[in-house]
């Protein structure tokens, strides 16, 4: 039985088109079916392990949907499940990356690689940087021993729990902050600086795995994010409480802190039954727990992944 690696295609600039290849911002994202982008990499034929492709999305990554996320994890969570399945590699738009990273991460909790994999530069750039991105993706996800959901890009993997788009144009686009990269690929070789990234583990995961899988995304509870910033207010936070928002992330000044008057109406809307969670709007390091804390804090996860964190979590408490 031969190894396969699965390459899922679901769009981004990766798979975009532009009318000038010098044209690196004037593109249409998700033209390119994920075939054509693979048939692209010579080096990538020949390896140790089969290449199977599927089209599992066309889009814009700025667009990512709950119907999107339902079907990529449902087809993750099939090919993982396949003995002969090595590891898998998602190309993926670079604006909304690292969510879709993490929410595969909690949810599926991979025991085999699943490492994303994006561009810069579109397709017809003069140097696009995808091919190498996709070359260096498969060599990952091929490699002895690789778990859990990583992201690979300008030669760098890193780990869902920490990976964050901190560049708008640079090709090295993504850090690792803190915690640093897990490793480097060079020359289809893995240097690895550290373990292979940890998932929580959840509670309730199959209940969460079936909402979160219902194609028409019906059973996500909305969670929405606010910031803490000069003048910051009550009404943002009483306009989504009369919504009818089910949960709020505030992305918090520093280690934590928030205008008192954005407090206040956080701590009416926590009494009125919305799960509320701290995050900070800092790149690097994370909220600083205090005894005494009346609003829970993010353990270290930004604010978008604190909300996926807490989509889920809604989501295993039944609301
Ligand atoms: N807007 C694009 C996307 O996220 C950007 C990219 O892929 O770099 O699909």
């Amino acid at each position: 039985m031969n190894r396969k690696i699965v390459i899922l295609g679901t769009g981004g600039t990766i798979a975009g088109t532009a009318a000038s290849s010098s044209d690196h911002t004037g593109y249409t994202a998700a033209q390119v079916g994920i075939a054509q982008l693979v048939g692209a990499v010579p080096a990538l034929a020949g390896g140790p392990c089969d290449l199977v492709t599927e089209q599992v999305a066309q889009i814009d990554s700025k667009d990512m949907s709950f119907s999107v996320w339902a079907r990529l994890a449902e087809r993750v969570s099939h090919f993982l499940a396949q003995p002969e399945v090595q590891g898998i590699v998602v190309t993926h738009g670079t604006d909304t990356l690292e969510e879709t990273a993490w929410l595969l991460h909690a949810l599926l909790v991979p025991a085999k690689p699943v490492v994303l994999t994006c561009a810069m530069r579109p397709a017809t750039a003069l140097a696009p940087d995808g091919p190498q991105n996709l070359l260096d993706a498969v060599a990952v996800a091929a490699h002895p021993g690789a778990r859990g959901v990583l992201a690979v890009c300008a030669g760098v993997i890193h780990g869902a729990p920490d990976v964050q788009k901190v560049h708008t144009y640079r090709l090295d686009a993504f850090s690792s902050g803190d915690a640093g990269p897990v490793g480097y690929v060079e020359e289809g070789r893995l240097r690895l600086m550290r373990n292979w990234p940890e998932a929580p583990v959840h509670k309730a995961l199959a209940a969460i795995k079936k909402i979160v899988t219902q194609q028409d995304g019906s059973g996500w509870p909305r969670v929405d994010i606010v910031m803490n910033y000069a003048g910051a207010g009550a009404s943002v936070v009483q306009a989504l409480v009369a919504s009818g928002v089910q949960g709020l992330v505030v992305a918090a000044t520093g280690n934590g802190t928030l205008h008192q008057d954005l407090e206040a109406a956080l701590l009416q809307a926590q009494a009125a039954g919305v799960r509320v969670v701290r995050a900070t709007r800092c790149l690097e390091g994370r909220v600083l727990p205090r005894a005494g804390d009346l609003l829970a804090d993010s353990q270290g996860l930004s604010p978008v992944k604190a909300r996926v964190a807490l989509m889920l979590e809604l989501m295993a408490n039944g609301s």
